[in-house]
């Protein structure tokens, strides 16, 4: 079957490899979709702590069951499925507590395990273990279900800032992720959301799309003065980055209320890991 592995960064190849076989607690798919992410992208560039190469790559994917291992119940051949992409361990301090999310075990498919990128797809039993297999309901297709996973991870990260009716919410980045964060925060409640990009044909795209109720381009206004600016001076209850880009957070930061909530979403660049800003406005006293 054909696969995308990755080697080393800049060097991944799409090559022939045996088709995979079917372990006993283990459940086999065709792959139909496998998308891409930010994270392929700066795996391919700088590689990743996690992955021990050759590896074929792809986290986000969807497929039909092909064959299951006599050990496992519940599945059949046929089955529309979904997996997990980052995988507890279901053990530790935080799986017991809930907080899968957190695993301080995790492993991840197409790091520890072969990826999506490929004709075929074991599904690891941790990842049964877990209950990481998700049936796809028929309405839903296999590109949707696919994503699933950074849909998953919006939601976590607007749970975590508790967004809510009335906030004024900042999506930093106008890409797929920029566009889920605007029609889930609108889906939370929020009064008004601003999208901003620093490329005006992405933004327009997206603007499309998910209808922001102002489209702000980085490149030609300074973005925080005009947040400020829209929202009386006292800055965005919300401000999410989904972009990989250091200055987004250091703007974050001096865009946000009193009281606001940030969620760096996406990493900062391996190249250059940090950032720093001070809030526009202070606190005084204790
Ligand atoms: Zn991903
Ligand atoms: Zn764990």
């Amino acid at each position: 079957m054909k696969v995308l592995r990755f080697y080393a960064p800049k060097d991944v190849r799409i090559e022939e490899v045996p088709e995979p076989e079917c372990g006993p607690d283990e459940v086999k798919l065709r792959v139909r979709n496998c998308s891409t992410c930010g994270t392929d992208v700066k795996i391919v560039n700088n590689g990743h702590q996690n992955i021990t190469p050759p590896r074929i790559m792809g986290h986000e994917v969807a497929g039909e069951v092909v064959e299951v291992g006599a050990d496992v119940s519940g599945w059949s051949v046929g089955d529309r499925a979904q997996v997990i992409a980052a995988v507890p361990c279901g053990e530790c301090y935080e799986c017991r507590r809930g907080w899968m999310a957190v695993c301080q075990n995790q492993t991840s498919v197409g790091y520890q395990y072969e990826g999506g990128f490929a004709e075929y797809l074991i599904v690891p039993r941790q990842v049964l273990k877990v209950d990481g297999l998700n049936r796809i309901p028929d309405n839903i297709g296999f590109d949707e279900a696919s994503v699933a996973e950074p849909f998953a991870c919006a939601i976590n990260a607007q749970e975590l800032i508790s967004v809510a009716d009335g906030d004024t919410v900042v999506v930093f980045g106008a890409g797929p992720i920029g566009c889920i964060h605007i029609r889930l925060a609108r889906a939370n409640g929020a009064s008004r959301v601003f999208l901003i990009d620093v490329n005006a044909e992405r933004l327009k795209m997206s603007a499309d799309a998910v209808r922001p109720d102002e489209v702000i381009n980085g490149a030609e206004v300074d973005v925080v003065e005009r947040v400020l600016e829209l929202t009386d001076g006292r800055g965005a209850d919300v401000v999410i980055t989904a972009t990989a880009a250091n200055v987004a957070q250091e703007q974050a930061i001096r865009m946000a209320a009193r009281r606001g909530r940030i969620s760096f979403f996406g990493g900062c660049p391996r190249p250059t890991p940090t950032s720093s800003a001070t809030p526009t406005w202070s606190t005084t006293g204790s």
